[in-house]
């Protein structure tokens, strides 16, 4: 069988970053608020303070505010909570990305339901997850999605064509990634099984999906032998190796080389679905700049 299609995932992130950066010019000609995105990061975690640089830079770069808060570890779910609520009522911010993990003195879950739901960058309050949670078939998303699922939908969307009524196996049931993208696949009307560390027989389970999601976290977990031959394959997961020169790697949750010659269509690690949770958070905070504007809020797909 032929090599699977490499899905181009900072391609396709790119095309997103460059409407969204349309939009943001086009709502303030229009006369409406520069679209602001509130960053806030507790501690001093050095891979949490990669991914909101990432962030704040995507930010500027597509021409939005960015308001960049940091907290030291020691800060109490109060000053937390304080901070929170001052953003809240900030008319310049239009989204606020709350970096996890919090430090465990903080409730990560009593922190992110104080975020308003409608300034909820990363789709993680119980309103919006109750709304991802009942959503019809092929209704709207006008509502913050979490980034990492939509992007995923994106990159499947580009690439394998229509979805309804096609099987897909998501390997993870995170409240990050797992389970928002199986409720989005339900939404396009997919068959949806979801395995975990519980599940038996994973390597059959995976065998019957055309579309395979695998976010758990183990370097190169799905073998080759593991996919259905054709079978769209998106590797969420990122894991960092030493690479036997005294520097490190990233590979995915699938082996790479052996889901090239069986899958249909698979994303790299970098370079797949990395880039795209990126500019979905972007897409995310320009959409809550119209949500505040009175303009319509949609997800691109
Ligand atoms: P997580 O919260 O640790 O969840 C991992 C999931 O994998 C859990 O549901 C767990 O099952 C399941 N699992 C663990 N071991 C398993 C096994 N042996 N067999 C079957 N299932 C197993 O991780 P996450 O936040 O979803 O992230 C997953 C991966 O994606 C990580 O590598 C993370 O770095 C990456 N990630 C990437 C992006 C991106 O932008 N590219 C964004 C987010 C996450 P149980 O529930 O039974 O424990």
């Amino acid at each position: 069988m032929a090599d699977a299609k490499l899905i181009d995932g900072k391609n396709i992130a790119a095309g997103l970053c460059a409407r969204v950066a349309e939009g943001v010019g086009q709502l303030i000609r229009q006369g409406h608020a520069q679209p602001g995105l509130a960053t806030v990061l507790v501690g001093d975690d050095p891979a949490s303070q990669v991914y909101v640089r990432s962030k704040v830079r995507a930010a500027a770069q597509l021409g939005m505010a960015n308001f960049d808060h940091r907290l030291p570890g020691t800060a109490t779910e109060q000053e937390l909570l304080g901070l929170i609520g001052r953003l809240n009522e900030n008319t310049s911010v239009s989204a606020i990305l709350l970096q996890l993990p919090l430090p465990g003195h903080i409730a990560t879950a009593r922190v992110l339901t104080a975020i308003d739901p409608a300034k909820d960058v990363d789709g993680f309050h119980p309103i919006n997850v109750g709304r991802l949670g009942s959503i019809a078939p092929g209704a709207p998303l006008d509502f913050p999605v979490p980034c990492t699922p939509l992007g995923i939908m994106m990159l499947l969307a580009h690439s394998t064509g229509r979805l309804a009524g096609r099987h897909a196996v998501v390997i993870g049931r995170s409240n990050l990634v797992g389970r928002p993208v199986a409720q989005l696949l339900l939404r396009a009307d997919c068959t949806v099984t979801i395995g975990h560390s519980r599940t038996q027989n994973l390597a059959e389970l995976c065998r019957l999906a055309e579309i395979l999601v695998v976010a758990v976290g183990k370097p190169e977990f799905v073998r080759g032998g593991w996919i259905k031959p054709g079978a769209a394959v998106i590797d969420v997961g990122i894991n960092r190796l030493p690479s036997g020169d005294g520097r490190t790697r990233f590979v995915g949750d699938v082996a790479f080389a052996e889901a090239l010659s069986v899958a249909g269509h698979l994303t790299p690690v970098p370079g797949g679905v990395g880039p795209m949770t990126v500019a979905c958070l972007m897409h995310n905070t320009l959409q809550a700049a119209r949500h505040a504007a009175g303009l319509p809020f949609a997800a691109p797909i």
